[in-house]
């Protein structure tokens, strides 16, 4: 308890760095004086938390811990090795410790160290801090970007700041801010999705909720841009295969989200598993030093992902042994080596060799400790379990929770009104692989204490009138399980109800890696749902029971048979701790369905890209096969309310440098209910010197229209807004005419268009 008490609020000593008056630059200065070449090396080290290790020690076999590489355990280290390592001063960083003792007894161990550098903890609180027990979880990333709602973002972030920060870590490897057009690849779920304007907003929202304090010397938490860059669109759809895409898609599409990233002043950057072009990302100096660095004015530090410097020799094979792996990446602008040995003496001998000159150490000591400073760790770097109690999943959070989870349900499909269902006095049927279990939190979330999560049978036991009854058949967690019998039961039950609800999807949630359907390294060369799901909708559907199918997905699925089909169709991505409920309001009209999809839904796996955003060529002809074009349209989601666009007017027909031109448009709630719209604008180059989209999201604007109500919605369009690379790879804007298309989703029928002309 006493090292819980212990801040260091004045000069202790005459040592400045102690000094918290003094301000960061002049601290880290000091600090770097007095540090030796294998002191600044420490900082740029970090490993896995103690217990994370004590498992993989119980659990694996000797032999399996001497070859396992994938879950990053290292013959001949252990927990212990580490320990000593931390007293010693020679590691900088953790990552994934769990439990704040383990937090407070690694910091007293640092602090005990020649210099008392504290620990940078870091974790994947990508929706939440969801991988600690007892944390809130929001819905995953997909979600949040169906929201379409930047405050909500940012206020959520503030609180996962706080939850990460009670726990014991004070950084979060979030924003995952790749671009995902490619619905095989397993982490969909992690981003906000295609486009690369979403993405950059929601992105720059969780940086500032999850980062900035009011005071400019300090961070609530130290945020993460990952994985810098393009993994997303890895050849097959798989997680960590080569990327080859031209500089100017690189640009285009992958790149702007890293620059809305620093400019709102990111401070940490991961880079991805992949190689980009032949270079593997993690010894691409291109990308490091010239774009990221020299071009956006990155200031804060690199991490590599998780034992990617070792895959340089391992699976790269860009670099002969681990030493050579070390400098390449050091020399690319890598800052700080996520989990291992070696990495600490491989590079201290470079530098003694002068093969790596010292400043280029100093310089990634510099931005990490600057972190450190930022943070506070310095006046206090240990956490108080009375305050963990009280901030994790206190009722602020978990209201913000169901909030996040209300706006993030798209409702893709709603034929004659079958939602909201009417329950009184019916009889309802719920089954599914995802109906009654913790999928509903998505990837890097643990198993959280039952009483804190919604499922969504419970979601709908809880807002059901109490005159309904509620009928609910177990199918299991794994679809792979599912059977012919499983479905012959659930048939005769659904015959026998008013209504059926059927929730099926994928599993990221679970980490046995041999459930998860969806998540980090669990890609798909099908988008069908696994297993016998679809049977089991099918059957269900076929007694001729009003059927509702509920999607828990982490990405987007080919259902073209169920969105043909079935009646009603709910897209909940994967909805968090409180998303039972969120779903249950909506099954009953307790809420009104707001979100649009961040994503395009395609037909088939065949299909993909499927992006909205794509160029003028890409359905020159069609497949002989299948129809063309997405099944659910990228900006697409329904409400029980209806939207009327009309009366688009420009403030002027055409624009010149440094003027603005505004675009009205007049928005009805012309349904029944009240509800909230999502009011979306595109800009189309009619001709340009290169090929351009077919149409671009430039604004949107979340508005709440009571029934009846109407209301002018006015967007400002500015030359900027236009600019793209011309030919030889430079930003230009070019005279001609545009087209901007303001409506209620990217599909062309959903949108009025108008011209107008750059002068
Ligand atoms: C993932 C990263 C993650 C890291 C640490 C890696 O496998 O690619 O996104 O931050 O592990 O858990």
């Amino acid at each position: 308890a006493s090292c819980q008490q212990k801040t260091v609020s004045q000069n202790e000593a005459g040592l400045d760095y102690k000094d918290a008056s003094l301000d960061v630059e002049q601290r880290v200065q000091d600090l770097l004086s007095r540090m030796t070449l294998e002191e600044k090396v420490a900082q740029m080290c970090q490993f896995v938390g103690l217990e994370h290790m004590r498992q993989a020690e119980k659990n694996l076999t000797k032999d399996e811990l001497a070859q396992s590489d994938a879950q990053g355990f290292y013959p001949g280290l252990h927990s212990s090795d580490v320990e000593k390592m931390v007293d010693e001063g020679k590691i900088g960083s953790f990552l994934h410790v769990l439990d704040i003792e383990e937090a407070n007894y690694l910091q007293k161990l640092a602090a005990q160290s020649r210099l008392g550098i504290p620990l940078l903890i870091g974790i994947d609180a990508i929706h939440g801090t969801a991988l600690v027990n007892g944390a809130t979880v929001y819905p995953t990333p997909i979600g949040l970007a169906s929201t379409w709602d930047t405050t909500l973002v940012k206020r959520l972030s503030v609180e996962t700041a706080r939850e990460v920060r009670a726990a014991g870590s004070t950084w979060t490897f979030t924003p995952n801010v790749d671009v995902a057009r490619d619905a095989r690849w397993g982490r969909v779920g992690e981003t906000f999705g295609e486009d690369p304007f979403l993405v950059s907003k929601m992105g720059v929202a969780m940086i500032q909720g999850l980062q900035n304090s009011n005071d400019p010397e300090k961070m609530n938490v130290l945020a993460c841009a990952k994985h810098l860059i393009a993994g997303s669109q890895s050849v097959n759809g798989l997680n960590g295969a080569p990327t080859d895409l031209s500089e100017r898609t690189i640009r285009e599409v992958f790149l702007p989200p890293y620059k809305a990233a620093v400019d709102a002043g990111v401070f940490s950057v991961m880079t991805a598993h992949n190689e980009l072009n032949g270079i593997p990302c993690h010894a691409d100096k291109w990308m490091m030093e010239e774009v990221m660095r020299k071009e956006l004015g990155f200031e804060g530090f690199v991490v590599s992902d998780w034992m990617d410097i070792e895959r340089l020799h391992t699976r790269h094979l860009v670099a002969e042994n681990q030493k050579e792996a070390c400098y390449q990446t050091v020399m690319a602008g890598m800052d700080m080596h996520m989990h291992g040995p070696g990495f600490l003496e491989n590079v201290v001998e470079l530098v003694k060799e002068g093969r790596i000159p010292e400043s280029r150490i100093e310089e990634s000591a510099r931005r990490i400790l600057t972190a450190k400073f930022k943070l506070g760790l310095f006046e206090n770097p240990f956490v108080d379990p009375e305050v963990k109690e009280k901030v994790l999943f206190n009722a602020n959070h978990q209201n913000t929770s169901l909030e996040a989870a209300r706006k993030s349900l798209v409702l893709l499909k709603n034929e004659k009104e079958l939602l909201p269902l009417k329950g009184q006095g019916k009889r309802i049927f719920v089954t599914g692989s995802n109906a009654n279990n913790q999928t509903v939190l998505g990837d890097w979330s643990h198993q959280q204490p039952d009483e804190n999560v919604t499922t969504i049978l419970e979601g709908i036991k809880e807002v059901a009138p109490v005159n309904c009854n509620i009928d609910f058949l177990d199918v299991g967690i794994n679809p792979r399980n599912l059977t012919e019998q499983h479905i012959k039961q659930a048939a005769d039950k659904a015959e026998k109800a008013d209504y059926a609800v059927v929730v099926v999807g994928s599993n990221s949630f679970r980490w046995d890696w041999n459930e998860k359907t969806a998540g980090e390294n669990s890609a798909r060369s099908s988008l069908e749902l696994f297993g016998l799901q679809r049977e089991l909708v099918k059957a269900i559907y076929n007694t001729g029971t009003p059927t509702i199918v509920v999607l828990i997905n982490g990405r987007p699925l080919a259902i073209d048979w169920i969105a043909e089909n079935v009646p009603s169709v709910v897209e909940a991505w994967e909805p968090g701790s409180m998303g039972g409920l969120a779903m249950g309001e909506l099954l009953f009209g307790q809420i009104n369905p707001s979100a649009k999809l961040p994503v395009s839904i395609p037909r088939t796996v065949g299909q993909q890209l499927s992006i909205y955003n794509h160029k003028p060529t890409h359905y020159f002809h069609k497949y002989v096969d299948d129809e063309t074009g997405p099944l659910f349209h990228f900006g697409y989601g329904l409400s029980y309310t209806k939207f009327n666009y009309e009366s688009i007017q420009l403030s002027q027909p055409s624009l010149r440098a440094g003027e603005k031109l505004k675009v009205k448009v007049v928005v009805s709630n012309v349904g029944d209910r009240d509800g909230d719209e999502v009011v979306q604008l595109y800009l189309k180059d009619k001709y340009a010197s290169v090929t351009r989209p077919v149409k671009e999201l430039k604004a949107f604007r979340r508005i709440a229209l009571k029934r009846g109500e109407s209301r002018q919605v006015t967007f400002t369009i500015t030359p900027e807004m236009m600019k793209f690379l011309g030919p030889d790879m430079t930003p230009v804007v070019e005279k001609g005419e545009f087209l901007v298309m303001v409506g209620s989703s990217s599909r062309d029928k959903d949108l009025l268009t108008i011209p107008f002309i750059l002068k």
